[in-house]
């Protein structure tokens, strides 16, 4: 057994609240080669197959700044025992911001007043903070404290290592603000999923699920990374990154 303080503070944690069985595998954070800002080598429907392989029952896709609407890939999917949820990873105001289960017109969301309007209008929608504390210009830091009143969830992100976990801030913050935790990969590359999720006392139906989280019966699973493999994944993401801003650059 590790004696890890992360991987013993993350593995199996609840959210207050929860009392249930647990019954869906859930992901609400994984990019795609669709997505418009960083180069991302797998397809939706190669995701799909892992995703079913390793016994999720829903998946939410976010790419960047583009709404993902499942329908073409919804009945592949679901022959597979896996239901997809219709999500963006929002760039608010320089934030990273998941907008889970909200139409398309969340892609015009520019300011946190727009997300009031646009929660107000489609409440069964799910806002979450992903990456909330990670090192990074997209986190939201300090705009978490600012905007808490439009957060109704903070992501355990599977980026971290023993030694390493910017996790442990958002985890502190939604216990602070009574907000539920949710795990999620922020996956670029298929060999990611699977290491943190979360498993929610729903059955697979988008709107259940997302109901089920605001009311916190939801358990993060999280096992930090070896030093190693956490190198390769940051370093897969840097690159995805830079290529895709190359081929922004060159109008692909
Ligand atoms: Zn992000
Ligand atoms: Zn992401």
């Amino acid at each position: 057994m590790s004696s890890s303080p992360h991987r013993a503070a993350f593995l199996g944690l609840s959210n207050p609240g929860y009392h249930k069985d647990l019954v869906l595998k859930v992901d609400l954070h994984a990019h795609t080669a669709q997505d418009p800002c960083d180069y991302v080598p797998h397809s939706t429907r190669a995701l799909i197959d892992r995703a079913s392989a390793l016994g999720f029952g829903a998946l939410a896709i976010t790419l960047h700044n583009r709404h993902y609407d499942p329908a073409p890939d919804q009945e592949y999917a679901q022959s597979r025992g896996l239901l997809l949820i219709r999500g963006i990873e929002q760039t608010i105001h320089g934030r990273h911001i998941l907008l889970i289960n909200f139409p398309a017109e969340a892609a015009a969301v520019r300011s946190f007043d727009d997300l009031r309007a646009l929660k107000q209008r489609h409440p069964r929608g799910l806002v979450v903070a992903p990456h909330a504390f990670y090192p990074i210009g997209s986190a939201m830091r300090a705009d978490i404290e600012r905007h808490a009143d439009v957060v109704d969830a903070v992501e355990v992100n599977s980026v971290f290592t023993s030694w390493l976990n910017f996790n442990t801030r958002a985890v502190e913050w939604a216990r602070a603000h009574g907000k539920p935790i949710v795990g999620n990969t922020d996956l670029h590359l298929l060999a990611q999923l699977g290491s943190t999720y979360s498993l929610v006392d729903a059955p697979p139906d988008a709107d259940a699920i997302c109901e089920a989280i605001r009311a916190g019966r939801v358990e993060v699973r999280s096992r930090a990374l070896p030093t190693i493999r956490a190198a390769a994944f940051f370093a897969g993401m840097v690159l995805g990154g830079v290529i895709g801003q190359i081929r922004t650059r060159i109008g692909k």
